[in-house]
């Protein structure tokens, strides 16, 4: 773009916006290019299938490694004993189904990144001023809300206006007539800038991730849910996922096929779609989502793991869900316990799963036996 005529056209505007002390700064012209890959060796589609899988194994791993080094005994939840007794399949059993579901959940991602738009660049600054635009007609909202205080706006802008002009022109509702362009157009206000910024930076995402995850946590709690409460359901899909009485990281995503595709892969999908999320945002939330399932099936209880500090719904929590006295309790899952607080359906037993806890009851147990020990001498 940025022909004669266009630039013919904007002093045209510029001359009429001149004429109007009210004028909107003008959005910039954008020019649409379709969006290069994030990495040069491999395109943002295949990075999109392929890093949750990574991600999954990677980690989980090394929750493996801990667990079989025993690097961490304070901190199980289980003894390793218990792995091998109380679980009721196989670590080749759970690794075969994993790899199952994580195929199915590649093909789902691969008709997921077909059917998005092409992504396109270009548009970022047009994008913050319309943000920027937004918030100049925020403020004129300004003198009418400040007056409801019995606040003179206009007194209040004029004593301003010589020491802090750019308040000055908040407070009088968003005008700023010093503020122009070479061109005599009306600009924005280096905050007001700075603020859209940070709305189409930071804002923005983070409400998308937000709602994605209050979305994949309620349709996980409800779905979940129905499959205890239906025995048709657990017999035939659930059960499998609760063969491990004592999880361990690989095995989060351990389920049916049809559950692990139902629950996981379209529960993620529609988070996606319906937050109108980027390829490249998309493998943020499902990388996260993956690590989070990872974690709350690691084994154990770590005081200093970030993700099992930031919400209450964490290993421990998920342990008692895997254990038949608890297995009624904790379905949700899995990043918030909302739903379980709101329906009633959170564990309210006497049984701690913290390792403290455990340790202390080891330590009675002990002490009890030294004694009884004791008397019998
Ligand atoms: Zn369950
Ligand atoms: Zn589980």
């Amino acid at each position: 773009m940025g022909n004669d005529t266009s630039i013919a056209a904007a002093a045209a505007m510029a001359a009429n916006y001149t004429l109007f002390e009210t004028a909107l700064p003008p959005l910039p012209e954008y020019t649409l290019e379709p969006q290069g890959d994030l990495l040069s060796w491999i395109s943002d589609f295949w990075l999109s299938l392929v890093v949750p899988v990574v991600v999954y194994w990677i980690l989980s791993l090394t929750f493996h490694a801990i667990d079989v080094a025993d690097i961490f005994p304070q901190y199980r939840l289980h003894t390793p004993d218990e792995i091998t007794k109380r679980n009721h399949a196989t670590r080749y059993e759970v690794a075969r189904d994993v790899i199952l579901q994580q195929a199915i959940q590649v093909a789902t991602g691969a008709v997921l990144a077909l059917t998005e738009p092409p992504e396109m660049t270009g548009k970022v600054d047009y994008d913050i001023a319309v943000w920027a635009t937004r918030i100049r007609l925020a403020q004129r909202a300004l003198p009418t809300i400040l007056g409801t205080l019995g606040l003179n706006t206009t007194a209040i802008s004029k004593n301003l206006a010589d020491s802090y002009p750019i308040l000055a022109g908040a407070v009088a509702g968003g005008y700023y007539p010093f503020l122009t362009s070479a061109t005599a157009e009306p600009v924005f206000a280096g905050w007001e800038l700075k603020l859209a910024a940070a709305i189409y930076h930071i804002l923005v995402p983070g409400v998308q991730f937000l709602v994605a995850i209050i979305i994949l946590d309620t349709w996980q709690y409800f779905l979940h849910r129905l499959m205890h409460v239906n025995k048709w359901l657990y017999v035939h899909f659930h059960s499998r996922h609760h063969r491990l009485y004592v999880p361990y990281a690989y095995g989060a995503l351990y389920n049916h096929p049809f559950e692990g595709f139902l629950l996981d892969t379209v529960g993620a999908s529609l988070a996606f779609k319906a937050t109108f999320m980027s390829l490249r945002q998309g493998i943020w939330f499902w990388s996260f989502s993956t690590i989070k399932t990872v974690d709350d099936h690691c084994g154990y209880s770590f005081p200093w793991d970030p993700l099992q500090l930031i919400t209450s719904n964490n290993a421990a929590y998920h342990d008692i869900h895997h254990q038949h006295w608890g297995i009624k309790t904790n379905f949700a899952q899995p990043f918030f316990t909302f739903w379980d607080t709101l329906l009633n359906t959170k564990y309210t037993g006497t049984r701690s799963n913290k390792p403290s806890a455990f340790r202390k009851e080891a330590d009675i147990a002990a002490n009890k036996a030294a004694q009884a020990a004791e008397k019998d001498n």
